[in-house]
């Protein structure tokens, strides 16, 4: 039997707009797919990630005819074992660009390269590759809205018609020899409910937001208490749809809301070529003055990040947002912004415990926009918020969630407390209702004592 070469999966779940496979073609008619299960990856990130890729692969085997060939281990040594098991002298992949996917990539093609074999990289997951976006003279972009505009000058592809490329899946229980194939693993327990995994899944899902939502996404994306944005973040995440797809359907939408939607899109890319240019930012302050930042420690600091982590700081916008986190393994993105300018800003934590933390329960944890999220709102980053600029956890409920639904929905001890009182239940006439804890801090002296420690990193500049 035998393959001609090797497609090898990892963020590109899907089989439509598929590049790899007319890479693949081009190598020749038979082709082995692959999906390593790579501890590496897999143990930090988390049951709900892990569950939601799980269900992804089996909507991929399924479109591939059970063809799939699943793997344990670290891919430096298993895909070239997978490659001479099959006689394949090509392994096809997407680019990897983030600082883990980089560093194994090139650890893989080494080891292919031992018995000549070939790492042929063919896109990536981005609609414009990292590293390609640069101004004039050849430099980064540290500025989003110039980074913007140039990317969305840039000629890109439209949708790649995989139906020509003629790929033969090869029955990988036909071969012998190389690494033991396993099982796709058993959803984990979860208390979270995960949006429908796979590539159909990502279709349904953009489909609907394209004709019922695209057009209101300007109004209605900050609104955490109604459904306004497209929730297509853990599709893009792994792949089941590329983003090239999604900016070709939208260009047939002209709306001033179809526009700020593919400014998101850009923001995803942004901090990918962030991070692919300053892969240390991923642990440390892109801007390292931010290194002299003090932070909280010790007894106290962890009691406050408990409270956090739970739910529990008596702040109700706070608190409905880390508690739609551990229902739905997503947050909104206003919320993502209030809750992690309060762990920066109000609790003195470094941005990086809350990172982790989001890191271990977004079923979207993708570390790019993860990280530089955190960044951005933690004032470190690149193009960041400015620090002295601080969420007033109040006026940001009832700026945008006027009516205090959303709440309501997430904190169910605040559900008899009407409009938006509920977001200063310390002002009810009987009091903060049983069972609510009442603030931890007090925003505003928390919000002078930031503006002091800010001062360090002015003088550390
Ligand atoms: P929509 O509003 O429908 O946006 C469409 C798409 O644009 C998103 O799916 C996403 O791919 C992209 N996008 C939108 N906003 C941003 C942004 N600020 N930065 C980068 N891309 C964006 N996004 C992740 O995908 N994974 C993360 O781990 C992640 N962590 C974040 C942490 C913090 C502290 C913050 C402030 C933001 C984070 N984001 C992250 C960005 C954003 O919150 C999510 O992409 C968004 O909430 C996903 O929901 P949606 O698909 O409905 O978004």
């Amino acid at each position: 039997m035998g393959a001609d070469s090797v497609v090898w999966f990892r963020r590109d779940l899907r089989v439509r707009d598929q590049p790899i496979f007319l890479a693949a073609a081009d190598s020749g008619p038979a082709a082995l797919a692959l999906f390593v299960l790579d501890p590496a990856l897999l143990d930090p990130s988390g049951p709900a990630r892990r569950t939601f890729l799980y269900g992804c692969l089996r909507a991929l085997d399924d479109a591939l005819g059970g063809r799939l060939l699943v793997v344990r281990g670290d891919p430096a040594d298993v895909v070239p074992r997978v490659a001479a098991a099959v006689g394949a002298g090509t392994v096809h992949v997407a680019a990897d660009f983030g600082p883990y996917g980089t560093r194994r990539d090139q650890a893989v093609e080494e080891a292919l390269a031992v018995d000549g074999r070939e790492l042929v990289r063919t896109g990536s997951p981005y609609a414009v590759a990292p590293g390609r976006v640069t101004k004039d003279d050849g430099d980064p972009f540290r500025v989003f809205t110039p980074f913007r505009r140039t990317w969305s000058r840039q000629r890109r592809r439209g949708p790649a018609d995989t139906s020509a490329a003629t790929v033969r899946w090869i029955d990988p229980s036909d071969e012998g020899s190389g690494p033991r194939a396993v099982r796709i693993p058993d959803d984990e327990p979860l208390d979270a409910a995960l949006p429908d995994p796979g590539e159909d899944a990502a279709h349904r899902q953009w489909k609907a937001f394209l004709s019922d939502a695209v057009d209101r996404y300007g109004e209605d994306r900050n609104r955490p208490d109604v459904e306004g944005t497209s929730r297509m973040s853990v599709y893009l995440k792994w792949g089941c749809i590329h983003p090239r797809t999604m900016l070709h359907d939208l260009s047939r939408h002209r709306s001033g809301s179809a526009e700020t939607y593919r400014t998101e899109l850009a923001w995803r890319e942004f901090y990918a070529d962030v991070l692919f240019r300053r892969p240390d930012s991923a642990r440390h302050n892109y801007d390292r003055a931010f290194d002299a930042l003090p932070s909280a420690s010790g007894k106290r600091a962890d009691e406050l990040f408990a409270a956090w982590r739970e739910g529990r700081t008596g702040f109700p916008i706070v608190d409905a947002g880390m508690r739609q986190l551990r229902a739905q393994a997503w947050m909104h993105n206003r919320l993502r912004m209030i809750v992690a300018s309060f762990l920066v800003k109000d609790l003195h934590l470094p941005w990086w415990w809350g990172a982790r933390h989001f890191m271990q329960l977004l079923v979207d944890g993708d570390l790019a926009s993860n990280q530089h999220g955190w960044q951005w709102t933690a004032g470190s980053g690149t193009d960041p918020a400015p620090y002295f600029r601080i969420f007033n956890p109040v006026t940001q409920g009832e700026r945008f969630d006027p009516d205090g639904d959303y709440v309501r929905r997430f904190v169910p001890e605040l559900a008899d407390v009407p409009g938006r009182a509920v977001h200063q239940p310390w002002k009810l006439p009987d009091g903060v209702p049983d069972g609510y804890p009442q603030p931890i801090v007090d925003h505003r002296a928390e919000r002078d004592e930031a503006l002091a420690r800010y001062e360090r990193v002015k003088a550390a500049r």
